[in-house]
């Protein structure tokens, strides 16, 4: 024992472990220094070999993702993983998950288009688009358009529309990372047809609009809607980001597949896990001839869809309600009623609390500026931390010197969740006056 534990490893060699090491930028140093130490405390008491401590601290560093409570007002969160799935989608990957007819034709035996009836659903969900193809996400896309009808000539682009999409991910880059050239026209505020028109000529692939999903040019400003950039003689690719297919009432300026289609783009590009409420997918809808293309480019097939991937997007088509859908249509009074009801339950456990009306946001790219009315639960500020590592985790926003625990995009169901992480992380800090 008294042998044993002088060969416990020391903190500073195992911080330097290869196999602690690459933890220690993924996790944060503060993270595995805590469960090395955890880990050796084990070791000195016996409970594990010294030997074993590497192992010990691997196992007992969180894994896997960790479930959130979207408590933000966010609706789709990039960072919390954007759409939460339905109930559907989710039945719909257990039932994929095994072996499945992905690519196989039960009837007769042979090989089949994969993912066939996820393209059927999409087809049937857009009716003017003439053929759909999936692949991994927006970007993917992109990606994939601009290497097939761009690779080596030239995407005419407004300089209003060079979009930043986040992580430091930036649009022209990726169109130019595919050989493409970009040919940028008119200034950041304004673009007319003329600038288009002038910047084309033999060299042009295709004219690209992208709407600006996550900011907002104001005041002098103006750019020509879709309808007016068909008649220029090359194909015009539309990318609406959010992945609405049909107009959205709530939503009056953000644009939607069929629409954009009709106005006459040749090619609509569009991300699965946003207002769509599915998976991460990316959605290419439009002409056959532009789509059968891309779909046959050898990249093509470094783009494609996992089966659960197109199990998720064939139920997110086939059920009309999903908790994005529901979020984004929730009714305010009702948020507000939710926000009260939790606050007085808190308030009689002794957590200081208080309902407050708030705006929340769609997000995740999408109707930038966009307030939806909302309500939140406010606590003391000190609780975010403790929340935050909660299980379920609880991530709210913080404001003014005070937490707000944001209800629009919380599920009505995790309502009494949430009540009971609020309690424990009060109790935990002693910021609970009983309980
Ligand atoms: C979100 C967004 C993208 C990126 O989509 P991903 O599905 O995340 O790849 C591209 N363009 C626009 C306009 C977007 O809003």
């Amino acid at each position: 024992m008294t042998d044993s534990r002088r060969h416990i490893p020391r903190t500073d060699a195992l911080l330097n472990d290869p196999r602690l090491s690459p933890l220690i930028e993924l996790m944060g140093r503060g993270r595995v220094k805590g469960a090395v130490q955890a880990a050796q405390r084990r070791a000195r008491e016996g409970e594990i070999s010294p030997a074993d401590v590497p192992d010990e601290v691997v196992r007992s560093l969180p894994g896997g993702p960790r479930e959130v409570i979207n408590a933000t007002g966010v609706l789709l969160h990039t960072n919390l993983g954007r759409a939460p799935l339905s109930a559907p989608a989710l039945d719909a990957i257990r039932g994929a998950a095994g072996t499945t007819d992905v690519e196989f034709d039960l009837e007769t035996g042979r090989r089949a288009r994969r993912g066939r009836a996820a393209l059927a659903a999409l087809a049937r969900a857009v009716p003017d688009a003439e053929a759909v193809h999936l692949v991994n996400n927006n970007a993917a896309a992109l990606v994939l358009a601009a290497t097939t009808l761009a690779q080596g000539r030239e995407i005419v682009i407004s300089r209003g529309e060079l979009v930043e999409i986040g992580d430091g991910f930036r649009l022209p880059d990726l169109l130019a990372s595919t050989g493409a050239r970009l040919r940028e026209v008119g200034t950041t505020n304004r673009t007319s047809v003329a600038d288009y028109a002038a910047a084309i000529g033999p060299a042009t692939g295709f004219v690209l609009k992208v709407h600006p999903s996550n900011y907002r040019i104001e005041g002098f400003a103006a750019t020509p809607p879709v309808g007016e950039l068909t008649g220029l003689g090359v194909p015009l690719v539309a990318d609406i980001g959010s992945g609405l297919l049909t107009p959205e009432p709530l939503l009056p300026d953000e644009p939607d597949a069929a629409t954009w289609l009709r106005a006459g783009a040749d090619l609509v590009t569009a991300s699965g896990d946003k207002l769509l409420g599915g998976p991460q997918c990316g959605l290419l809808l439009g002409r056959a001839e532009v789509v059968e293309r891309l779909r046959r480019h050898p990249l093509a097939r470094a783009l494609r869809v996992d089966k659960l991937t197109l199990a998720a997007v064939e139920a997110t088509l086939t059920h009309a309600a999903n908790p994005a859908r529901e979020a984004l249509a929730a009714d305010p009074a009702v948020v507000r009623r939710r926000a009260g009801d939790l606050a007085r339950r808190l308030a009689e456990a002794g957590v200081k609390a208080e309902a407050v009306d708030t705006e929340a946001a769609v997000g995740g790219g999408g109707a930038p500026g966009v307030g939806l009315p909302s309500a939140a639960v406010a606590v003391t500020e000190d609780l975010a931390g403790p929340l935050r590592t909660g299980d379920p985790a609880v991530v709210g926003r913080v404001e003014g010197g005070r937490c707000l625990l944001d209800l629009r995009a919380v599920a009505p169901h995790r309502d009494d969740d949430l009540f009971d992480a609020v309690l424990a992380a009060a109790v935990a800090i002693g910021v609970a006056a009983c309980g």
